[in-house]
């Protein structure tokens, strides 16, 4: 049982595991051959295999050669791995990883061209793979800062760990408490350079598969809420926040305006530059508009150029104030695409006061809204109106 626990079996574990990884970030590449960060995971498994492979059955009639060559591979290998995780987050991977592959390359040979301790090469192998490791960690830090997933933590909590390993097994190998040997039954050689990273690496690489699908997931939700052109809400959520936020101002008595806005003679801007020029144009109206309203408003787009502003907690006084922003932000906006035209807007805006108004739904409210919105239109655009119960029994 004893003679189980050394390093060669500990190594098809590893290369098993890594084999495993290997083929699933290989698969997802096929599936999506413009991921790049997919790509960059497969070959760090494949590398891994192979670099590990080599070390630990290092045959001593090709002299050197396996030990430097795969102890390089798994450099490569952590070092692709931190490319992917660059790629991931939208970022070129970085060139310095060459130098350190190459760095790494040429001193490890020397180390061991010079016969250095086996200790001294260990600690050097250790800690650049500890380095690699934090800078996977680093990546993920800093692109999703403190809004961590469990994806995330996973892999920093893994990466983490695996690095505070090597270093701890550097510190080891250059102590000489440890027999480093290849077939060596030495629990911290067994444990410490195989098992533990085994673990750690697997657990890093399903954090970085789980943070894969985690975008995937998140990308779907927000094209399914999403409009592509303005990325605004699209009309079935504005819909389905509309309906919750008028519920929740009934339910708490509180205010809530909204707002209908209906490009001008944006047919004209069409006819004139072309659909790509009026595409451009709503895209920076939606633009202005998000930069304009708080980030509680919710903006969305209720169809061809007709946008919809919703404002919980929001009185007669504030959202007039907040739709003469917008008509203001609009005038200003002038738009390169097409002569640094102005395109104005038209609002109808409708409060529900809590105080005065009887119950009232989305339906209604949107209905008062587009009501006042033709009403601006009438009394000639680049203006905004408010409901008018009066003038709309009159229409009726
Ligand atoms: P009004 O001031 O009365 O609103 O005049 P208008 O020309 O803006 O209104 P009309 O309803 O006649 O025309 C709306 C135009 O909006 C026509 C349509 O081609 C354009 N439109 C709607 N959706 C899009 C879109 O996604 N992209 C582009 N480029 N144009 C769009
Ligand atoms: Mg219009
Ligand atoms: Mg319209």
């Amino acid at each position: 049982m004893d003679s189980l626990w050394n390093s060669y079996t500990a190594n098809i574990a590893y290369a098993i595991s890594q084999l495993c990884i290997a083929i699933i970030m290989g698969g997802l590449y096929f599936l999506a051959p413009t991921e790049r960060s997919t790509r960059y995971w497969a070959l760090s498994g494949l590398l891994s295999i192979f670099g590990s492979t080599l070390t630990a059955f290092s045959i001593s009639k090709f002299g050197h050669l396996p030990l430097i060559t795969g102890s390089t591979l798994m450099i490569a290998a952590m070092t692709a791995k931190w490319w992917g995780t660059q790629a991931f987050f939208g970022k070129h991977p970085a060139h310095v990883g060459w130098y350190l592959i190459l760095g790494f390359f040429i001193t490890y040979s020397l180390s061991v061209l010079l016969q250095l301790t086996v200790g001294i090469r260990t600690l050097l192998f250790s800690l650049m793979l500890a380095v690699l490791m934090f800078l996977n960690v680093v990546e993920v830090i800093k692109a999703r800062g403190i809004r961590l997933s469990f994806a995330n933590s996973l892999v920093i909590i893994a990466y983490t760990l695996a690095a505070a390993d090597f270093i701890l097994r550097g510190i080891l190998a250059i102590s000489g408490g440890i027999d480093l040997a290849p077939q060596s039954h030495d629990p911290i050689n067994v444990f410490g350079l195989y098992l533990i990273p085994m673990w750690c690496n697997l657990l890093g690489s399903l954090g970085l598969l789980l943070m894969y699908f985690e975008s995937i997931i998140l990308e779907k939700e927000h094209l399914a809420s999403h409009d592509e052109l303005t990325k605004l809400y699209n009309r079935r959520a504005l819909v389905n926040l509309g309906r919750r936020e008028v519920d929740l101002a009934l339910r708490y008595q509180k205010p809530i305006s909204i707002f209908m806005l209906d490009l001008d003679h944006f047919k004209l801007v069409n006819d004139t530059y072309g659909h790509d020029v009026g595409d451009k144009v709503l895209r920076s109206v939606a633009l202005t508009l998000s930069n304009t309203c708080r980030n509680t408003d919710i903006i969305g787009r209720y169809g061809g150029e007709e946008l919809c502003i919703l404002c919980p907690h929001t009185t007669t006084e504030e959202a007039i104030a907040l739709g003469d922003r917008v008509l203001e932000a609009m005038r200003n906006l002038r738009h390169p695409a097409c002569d640094n035209r102005q395109v104005t807007c038209s609002l109808g805006l409708y409060t529900w006061n809590p105080h005065i108004d009887l119950a009232t739904s989305w339906e209604a409210m949107l209905h008062r809204a587009d009501t006042a919105l033709y009403a601006a239109k009438a009394a000639g655009r680049n203006c905004m109106l408010q409901y008018n119960i009066e003038a709309d029994r009159q229409n009726q």
